[in-house]
């Protein structure tokens, strides 16, 4: 039997176990859970999210929000566009799209997270990327610091997922540093929960089965953290929830049809929950105002809730004008996916299915509402000031 080192905090991140989804699954960590509660999500994706949980900053701050934005000049993988000669039946296959995403990250040295989803080629070259950097190291947020550069400058010993492995082999990885007690500090990132809910909604039997995968895996890691330090706390916890969708609706068919010209009058990014508009020619403003205020499929985000949320950007960046679906209805075909899908986040933050949780060995202050307020737990858990 080896000494034990003095402590171990672990941060598990399950995407989209969110507060709903927890609700029906009970048995998930029972007996170990000494307090969870139900966080706020932030408008958007993991894009979004996932930042702000890392740094304790808005999107308006940290300037991260969707993954795309309007900006042909910077747009860095401008060549793409020789590529829409090719036919279309070749660009719709996932397979195609996801080389096509390797060859344009390797290009451009993009080391964030990186998909082309299903964005047409030739609007690709009128987008740039946001997250160019991977954010789960020092220096990856276009603004601010992230818990990773703290961690650097008070060089604490710790652990972060590899994003290109499964979570069985993240899994494995993090059990490994703590049987060798060569950490501190580890925060995981899991996202089979999520592609499993994008597949089936969010009250599928499936779900059972893997959340009590995930309860053998924490299980098994927390015993082998008891065995090697004298001190172990735990969070399990994610960034929103998941909706079932309910319909899918061509809202790109409305904005064809008020006889703009693309690129000319305006353009538009088509999220799955969201359509962001730039006016380009302020005789566009109006129209399509018009024709989004009075639509019964989503409405108009105003300046306040955008402020509210943290999502307002003074220059526009991620659109002069958000509409959000309704919730359960999916833009179909939209540019992160051509198909309607079963499950999706990223609708009204209000909606209990939208709510993100964590859970905890330790009780969790009042003061932790929101999801960006992680980071906080992470400073306490570190003993460190923030600055
Ligand atoms: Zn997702």
């Amino acid at each position: 039997m080896h000494a034990k080192k003095d402590k171990l905090s672990l941060f598990l991140f399950i995407d989209a176990f969110g507060w709903e989804v927890k609700q029906r699954h009970p048995e998930f960590l029972e007996g170990l859970i000494q307090d969870s509660k139900p966080l706020e999500t932030i408008p958007g994706y993991s894009s979004a999210c996932d930042p702000s949980i890392i740094s304790g900053l808005t999107p308006s701050e940290h300037k991260l929000w969707s993954s795309f934005y309007y900006d042909p000049e910077g747009c860095p993988y401008k060549w793409v566009r020789l590529l829409h000669f090719l036919p279309d039946a070749i660009f719709r296959r996932g397979r195609v799209r996801r080389q096509i995403s390797k060859w344009i990250k390797r290009r451009c040295g993009i080391t964030g997270y990186f998909q082309i989803y299903s964005v047409p080629f030739e609007v690709l070259p009128l987008f740039n990327y946001a997250e160019q950097k991977r954010i789960w190291e020092p220096g990856g947020l276009p603004h601010g610091k992230s818990i990773f550069d703290l961690l650097a400058e008070k060089g604490i010993p710790h652990h972060v997922h590899d994003s290109d492995i499964t979570d069985d082999l993240r899994f494995e990885q993090l059990m490994s540093e703590v049987q060798n007690q060569r950490i501190d500090f580890a925060y995981c990132s899991l996202g089979r929960l999520d592609t499993l809910m994008h597949a089936v909604g969010n009250d599928h039997p499936d779900i059972g089965k893997l959340m009590q995968w995930y309860d053998r895996k924490i299980r098994a890691l927390l015993d082998t953290a008891e065995e090697n330090y004298k001190e172990v706390s735990w969070y399990v916890f994610t960034d929103h929830g998941m909706h079932n969708v309910t319909e899918g609706y061509d809202l790109i068919a409305d904005i064809e049809s008020l006889g703009l010209e693309w690129n000319k009058d305006y353009v538009a990014f088509y999220d799955s929950t969201m359509a962001r508009i730039w006016f380009l020619d302020e005789k566009a403003r109006k129209p399509i105002s018009q024709c989004l205020e009075n639509h019964s499929k989503g409405r108009i985000l105003s300046e306040n809730e955008l402020k509210e949320h943290g999502i307002w950007f003074d220059d526009g960046q991620y659109g002069d004008l958000i509409f959000l679906m309704n919730s359960g209805t999916q833009i179909v075909p939209g540019f992160m996916g051509i198909k309607q899908v079963k499950g999706m986040h990223g609708y009204d933050p209000a909606d209990l299915d939208s709510y993100a949780s964590i859970s905890s060995s330790r009780p969790i202050p009042e003061s932790i509402s929101k999801i960006q307020h992680i980071h906080k737990l992470m400073l306490e858990e570190l003993k460190i000031r923030n600055t």
